[in-house]
């Protein structure tokens, strides 16, 4: 749902304009030196990008799920470690005291997550829990008015940079599946939780991750999400289902960017006396690439929309992520194809694009994960 196509429009070009003038020329400096520089995040904070889906209560601009995709789009054109910052922020960083917190929960964190003062991280992954994340083991045990964490959360996206998490841990060691699961909020200063080395990507540099560590970790009763116990891995997923659309959103900028590269490439090279790019085998490469942006394109603004109308799209988020990913990453080979020995060596985009781009079909879910979760729900819904 687009609420002022006109609104949109101008706060598309804004960020297209940012993306191209002020982003792509950065790129290969945040590379280099695995860190977004402070002046951009300061002009990302100042056009609002750390609040973009946050209500406008809190600060945020409040865009619908379609107009967050389409924005996506725009962001995806450029090193997605600039998205990683702010992305957790709307995202995943913040969407599970949204969706489920108290007012009160709600009113001391959203509007510093909005502005940017704040950075959100998100913590259910662990060593041993990755993609069967409700068997995890972090446990929260209430004693008086804390509970206290003991646990290790892993590739945590922004733990160096977070001021808060949002942790998902078991109250109830009886249940041993997500019925046990609380979400609760924790300050990174909080005595009992530490951070582990960052880790050596393969791409996407400058956005961090590494371990949270938590012993003993003692965090206030009144920072459990909802004031509920045991409904934390439901906050999880649902703000996973979003988060989801998102991503499948940015694979897709992510693909129109590389696309672009590949055109212009083929465009200027020239072999056998041809720009390359008159060369059917190439132009077939290009056609296939613009086809399946296309169609990811059609499948992730239909889910958006039906998300807006208040219908429930996981397994329509689940499609999505899953094709515009695999989409992404087909589309990465193809761009390194078309520059031929450039797109392998790092004078061109699309050798760290390449790289960047995978990430995409392994995290918020596998893509394995997602046609389990497609599955499943084709499976509960049959009637036979
Ligand atoms: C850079 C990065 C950032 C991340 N950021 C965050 C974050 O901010 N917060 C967070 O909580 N997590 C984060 N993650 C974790 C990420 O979500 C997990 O890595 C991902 O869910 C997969 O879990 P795993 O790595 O344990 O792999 P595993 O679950 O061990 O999977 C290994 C392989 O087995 C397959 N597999 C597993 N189960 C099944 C099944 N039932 N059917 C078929 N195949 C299956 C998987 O698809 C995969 O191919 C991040 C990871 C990375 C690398």
């Amino acid at each position: 749902m687009i609420r002022d196509p006109e609104t949109q429009t101008l706060l598309e070009e804004g960020v297209r304009r940012f993306v191209q003038e002020v982003l792509v020329p950065r790129e290969e400096e945040v590379a280099e030196s695995d860190q977004i520089p402070q002046d951009v995040i300061a002009q990302m904070k100042e056009i609002g990008l750390f609040g973009l889906s946050l209500p406008e209560e809190y600060g945020g601009l409040g865009v619908t799920m379609e107009e967050e995709v389409r924005i996506a789009f725009e962001l995806g054109q450029t090193s997605p470690a600039f998205r990683s910052l702010i992305g957790t922020n709307n995202g995943i960083g913040a969407m599970g005291i949204y969706l489920d917190g108290t007012d009160e929960q709600k009113n001391t964190y959203l509007p510093s997550l909005a502005s940017g003062d704040l950075i959100g991280s998100f913590a259910l992954t662990e060593p041993e829990a990755g993609s069967d994340a409700a068997s995890l083991k972090t446990t929260a045990v209430r004693d008086g008015d804390y509970y206290l964490l003991n646990g290790t959360k892993r590739f945590i996206t922004n733990a160096p940079e977070a001021g808060i998490f949002t942790v998902m841990a078991r109250t109830d060691t009886t249940i041993k599946g997500a019925g046990g699961i609380s979400a609760f909020i924790v300050e990174a200063s909080t005595p009992g939780l530490s951070l582990g080395k960052i880790d050596k990507k393969m791409g996407q540099k400058g956005a961090h991750t590494c371990d949270v560590i938590f012993e003993d970790c003692k965090v206030p009763a009144a920072n459990l999400i909802g004031n509920r116990e045991g409904v934390g891995f439901k906050t999880a997923m649902k703000v996973l289902d979003k988060g989801r659309l998102h991503i499948a959103a940015v694979a897709i900028g992510a693909a129109k960017r590389m696309l672009r590269d590949a055109l212009e490439f083929a465009m200027n090279r020239k072999q056998f006396g041809h720009p390359i790019s008159d060369f059917q085998l190439v132009q077939g490469m290009l056609a296939d690439s613009k086809t399946e942006i296309y169609a990811a394109e059609c499948m992730v603004i239909d889910a958006a929309r039906k998300r807006d109308e208040g219908k429930d799209v996981s397994i329509e988020a689940s499609c999505a992520k899953y094709f515009a990913t695999e989409m992404c990453g087909r589309v990465a080979d193809r761009a390194v194809q078309i520059h031929g020995g450039s797109g392998y060596v790092s004078d061109y985009a699309v050798e760290r694009f390449y790289r960047d781009v995978r990430l995409f079909r392994l995290y918020e879910g596998t893509s394995q994960v997602q046609q389990v979760i497609i599955a499943r729900g084709l499976i509960r819904g049959a009637t036979i």
